[in-house]
């Protein structure tokens, strides 16, 4: 125990912070006497919230079991800023074709359409912020943290076959499995991925599918896993005579090293994020005869992300069609933000240290295409801005003569990817609803003892980023499991 407490101080000096929560590294570390009120399932982003959140009550000791190493330090928001003439072309361009996109101050300010400055999670440190930093840094010695630990399943505990409070964990496949039971509760935040991965080995899902893998069915859901969404994102290039935003690396490291300035503070080297609402007459609504997919009138469908002006190709996880060498375009990623098509997270074997597999399910629906299609003809009307003139010549990729439907499918369908922001795969649902994997209060449904809060609880994907959305329903379900239990 002593040698935990050194560590921990010792990495929470790395980073100034006064954290009394306890670190172990392994299974083998933790104490054999320790009793939990609370143990949750994967520290990421929602499950970092909830155990935080659920600690602030002293009489609770909570358990965190995460799969990854652990950090800590601090959390806040910035808008961080690099001085770059393309920022000037954007806020003319607003002013220019304000219409469709008009200048917003502040994005998050519940309707974000228009050209905005982007909003990081970094903080003052010029350093990522998340909900280890932001929420388990804070906590106290009631909060014990167990790293590089996989959760293999949860378990019925005691003879209420649907009451699972048991937890089973283990560093690797080869190492014995464990099992804790919660005093109170299990919460599983796994994430979009882990969490269906989890309630399926646990025999939490779909009946055939379960007993085809040789997995024991005990709780029927077939829900589990499916539903998964993500928003799709295609791959755009723009040639141009605006100065580039490359940079010495080594250099950069060194600036950010010693006074946490330069270009290393940004993800992305561009400032801007730009939101576009479809007018109501646009094609895939008044040719295609589809019904607007999102909330209304302040959702955008489609994103426009930019990463960087170089010579040099995008680093893409897809296959793009070859550009030529020596010219320089402004690479950005054009978003279909509210996709309807469905993908699934599935199992292929009953070990649960087997990757699961992962079917995106990307474009399979026509109305996804179709508003991704007028992505990519909507930026194209930013860069014919006067603004731009002089500035962006012509689209490479897709390339300027690809215009026609046929053309531009043809094209998406080549480097659509996955935007990161995964929904879905353990969705709420009303209490009895057919579909759905989760009850408003967070319950699995059919079981006791059990919850869900991370990201896959969502039935559809908001029409933005996924992040500050978890820490709204993390903050929301935490406030309900300890009202339930004060
Ligand atoms: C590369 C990338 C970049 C992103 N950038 C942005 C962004 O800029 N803005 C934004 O808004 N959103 C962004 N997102 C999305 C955002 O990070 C997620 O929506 C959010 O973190 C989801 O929170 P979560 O709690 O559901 O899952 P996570 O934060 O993923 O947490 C799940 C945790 O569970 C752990 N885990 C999984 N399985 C197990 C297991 N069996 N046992 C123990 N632990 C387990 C994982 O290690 C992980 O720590 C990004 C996502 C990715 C992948």
């Amino acid at each position: 125990m002593l040698r935990n407490i050194a560590l921990t101080a010792l990495i929470l000096a790395c980073f100034e912070v006064a954290l009394a929560a306890i670190l172990f590294e392994g299974p083998e570390q933790l104490p054999r006497d320790q009793h939990y009120d609370f143990i949750v399932a994967g520290g990421g982003t929602g499950g970092g919230v909830v155990a935080a959140r659920l600690a602030e009550n002293s009489q609770f000791r909570v358990l965190v079991i995460e799969a990854g190493p652990s950090r800590n330090g601090r959390v806040s928001t910035s808008a961080a800023y690099s001085i770059h003439p393309f920022n000037d072309l954007l806020m003319e361009t607003s002013n220019e074709l304000s219409d469709e996109f008009p200048l917003k101050l502040d994005m998050n300010d519940g309707s974000p359409i228009g050209i905005a400055w982007n909003q990081f999670t970094i903080d003052h440190n010029a350093e990522r912020s998340s909900s280890a930093t932001a929420y388990l840094a804070n906590t106290g010695e009631n909060v014990h943290i167990l790293v590089n630990t996989y959760v293999t399943r949860v378990l019925p505990a005691g003879e209420n076959g649907t009451d699972f409070r048991m937890v089973e964990f283990s560093a690797n496949s080869a190492s014995p499995r464990k099992r804790l039971t919660a005093r109170k509760e299990v919460i599983v935040s796994g994430g979009v991925i882990g969490t269906p991965q989890i309630l399926l080995n646990s025999g939490i899902g779909n009946q055939e599918e379960l007993q085809a893998l040789g997995i024991s069915v005990l709780v029927r859901n077939p829900s589990v896993g499916k539903n998964f969404t993500d928003q799709v994102s295609a791959l755009m290039l723009m040639n141009t005579t605006i100065r580039d935003t490359d940079f010495d690396r080594d250099a950069a490291l060194t600036e950010w090293n010693e006074t946490r300035t330069g270009p290393l503070v940004l993800p992305n080297h561009l400032n801007h994020i730009v939101y576009v609402r479809l007018p109501e007459d646009a094609p895939p609504f008044s040719k295609g005869g589809f019904q607007d997919p999102t909330a209304g009138k302040h959702s955008p469908h489609i994103e426009y992300v930019f990463s960087q002006i170089s010579t040099h190709p995008p680093a893409t996880v897809v296959d793009v069609p070859p550009t030529p060498s020596d010219v320089t375009t402004i690479q950005f990623l054009a978003v279909n933000l509210h996709p309807v098509s469905r993908g699934s997270v599935s199992l292929n074997s009953s070990d649960p240290f087997a990757h699961p597999v992962i079917d995106l399910g990307l474009l399979s629906e026509d109305l996804d295409i179709a508003i991704l299609r007028e992505a990519v003809r909507s930026a194209r009307r930013m860069y014919s801005a006067p603004a731009f003139e002089g500035f962006v010549s012509q689209s490479i990729l897709p390339a300027a003569n690809v215009t026609s439907d046929e053309d531009l499918d043809a094209y998406l369908r080549t480097v659509a990817s996955p935007f990161l922001h995964g929904v879905g795969s353990a969705a709420m649902s009303p209490p009895n609803a057919s579909w759905g994997v989760v009850d408003p209060d967070f319950r699995v449904k059919g079981t006791s003892g059990l919850r869900v809060v991370d990201a896959s609880i969502f039935p559809t994907v908001p029409s933005g980023h996924t992040q500050v959305p978890v820490y709204g329903i993390a903050e929301l379900a935490s406030a309900l499991i300890a009202g339930e239990w004060t």
